[in-house]
Formats: C-alpha cells, structure tokens, sequence
C-alpha cells in the first residue's frame, strides 16, 4: 500500500437546498434536497442511505464542485476530490493501465513511480492481467473495480463514492469492503458513501446519514458503534442486529409529506 499524503479536510453543509429548474417550467422545477446541514470531519467515514431521487447523487456532486447549491453554503478545506461515480467514467480510449495513470499525471507523479502505484492497485483489485484491455473488453464489474483502482491510485484526501459496488458479485464485493477499509486506515481519507446496502452502511462508516424521500433532508444520523478494526466478522457483533433495525426503522419510517417509499 502506497501512503496517503494526508491533507486535512472538512466538509460543511449549511442549509443547502438544491433545485434542478425546468427550462420549460417552472411548475415542473425539481427540489432535490431541502435545508440540509451537515459537518464532515477529516477522516471520518460518513454513510449516506435514502430512497431513489433523494438527493445522494447530488449531495456528492454538490461536495465535488459540480453543482452550486441553489442556496445555502457549502464550506470544503482541503477536500482534494476522488470520486468512483455510479456508472464507472472510464475513458474509453484508454486501457485500464492509462485509465488508472491519469490521475497519477493529473498529481505530477513520477513515470516511474507511476508505474509501481498503477501495478499495486491492479493486483488489489485483482485485474492483473487486464491491464491493457480496454474499457469495453472488461466485464461491468470489472470496469467498476478499475474505476475504483483509478481512484484509489490518485491517493485523494476525500473520497466521495456512488453505490461503488452495486454491479460488484457479492463475493468480491467482500473482498472490496475490506480493501475500502484498509486503504481508509492507512491511508486516512475522509469518505462519503452512499449505498442503498443497509449492511454496507453499517460495516463501513462512523456514521449514517438517513435520508427522507425528495425532498430529501436529513431524517436521521446514526452512530456506527461497531468496533474497529472492522471486517466481515463484524456482522455477527451482538451490537450489529441493533443497528440494522435502528437502520431499517429510519428508512422505513413515515415522513410528513409521505414521499417514502418503501421500494427501497
Ligand atoms: P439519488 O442519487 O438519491 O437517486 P439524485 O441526486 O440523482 O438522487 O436526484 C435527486 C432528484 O433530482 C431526482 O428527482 C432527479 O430526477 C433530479 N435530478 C438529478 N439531477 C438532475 C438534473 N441534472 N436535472 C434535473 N433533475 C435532476
Ligand atoms: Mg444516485
């Protein structure tokens, strides 16, 4: 494992709202998140769950500056920003071995160097072999772990990340929740995570933020007080069913514009 090089960071959420305006009409603008406030601490490990279209996404692109916020305030220090989108963005033209270099260049990172980082990841996300395939030659989970290689290997000091393991099987998803944990304490990141895997959101963060349907707004925060370090092993803590149902009933509970579905 290559060490981080540890940058402070923070987020701050200040009543944030963030409307999509409709070019036609204005009855049909979308209110995506509603007031949200929120402080991320550097290095903490912060879940966020809710139903469909209530705002994660956006929360993530609102932190990684692709979005302003409607209104409200958003205050980041240090955030250097990787980010393992839903869909993996891998460009298409560029093999895995290029693809996970780009964010090194991006850094200034010695060729050679370069090299030696872009081969560790590969061999972590167990894609030896596909270096120099190209994006369309790999299989869509194997496209997701080469995204993730790309932003792991970039070593960023915040690591925001989209339901990263959806299209994962569930035995290298494993393999890929203890690597997150692992590069999480060697490398002491701060990390954003939405996932809709209530076991995800209780393995891996500090806390969780629970979502209300749109317009989404904090419902709930939830301290994970699973012990660290943690692993799969941690499912069967006696504390663990607590918080799976604290988890479940935060979803599922009715909020006052009834948009909660329970689909999710
Ligand atoms: P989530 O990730 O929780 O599913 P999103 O943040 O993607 O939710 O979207 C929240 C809401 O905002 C949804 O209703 C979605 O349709 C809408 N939305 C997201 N992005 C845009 C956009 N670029 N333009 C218009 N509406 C959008
Ligand atoms: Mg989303």
């Amino acid at each position: 494992m290559v060490a981080g090089d540890s940058g402070m960071s923070s987020i701050v959420f200040s009543n944030v709202s963030q409307t999509y305006h409709s070019p036609s009409d204005e009855s049909h603008d979308t209110v995506a998140l509603k007031n949200v406030s929120f402080t991320i601490g550097d290095q903490e490990f912060v879940g966020i769950v809710g139903p469909s279209g209530c705002g994660k996404t956006t929360i993530l692109n609102l932190i990684a500056g692709f979005l302003q916020p409607s209104t409200g305030e958003i205050r980041l220090e240090g955030a250097r920003c990787g980010y393992v989108f839903q869909k993996n963005n891998l460009f298409p033209w560029k093999t895995v071995r290029q693809n996970i270099e780009f964010g090194l260049q991006m850094n200034g990172v010695a060729k050679l160097q370069q090299q030696t980082i872009v081969d560790e990841y590969l061999r972590q996300m167990r894609l030896e072999g596909f270096a120099d395939q190209y994006p369309h030659e790999l299989s869509i989970g194997m496209q997701q772990r080469a995204g993730l290689a790309r932003a792991y290997a970039a070593q960023p000091d915040t690591l925001l990340m989209d339901e990263p393991f959806v299209s994962i099987d569930a035995q290298m998803r494993l393999h890929m929740h203890e690597l997150l944990l692992d590069i999480w304490t060697k490398q002491k990141k701060t990390v954003v995570f939405v996932t809709h895997d209530i076991d995800e959101a209780i393995l891996l963060p500090d806390r969780v933020f629970v979502f209300s349907g749109r317009p989404g707004m904090i419902k709930e925060e939830i301290p994970v007080t699973l012990p660290r370090p943690r692993s799969h092993h941690s499912l069967n803590d006696p504390h663990y069913g607590v918080l799976r149902k604290q988890m479940i009933d935060a979803l599922f509970e009715k909020t006052e514009d009834k948009t909660l579905s329970r689909q999710e």
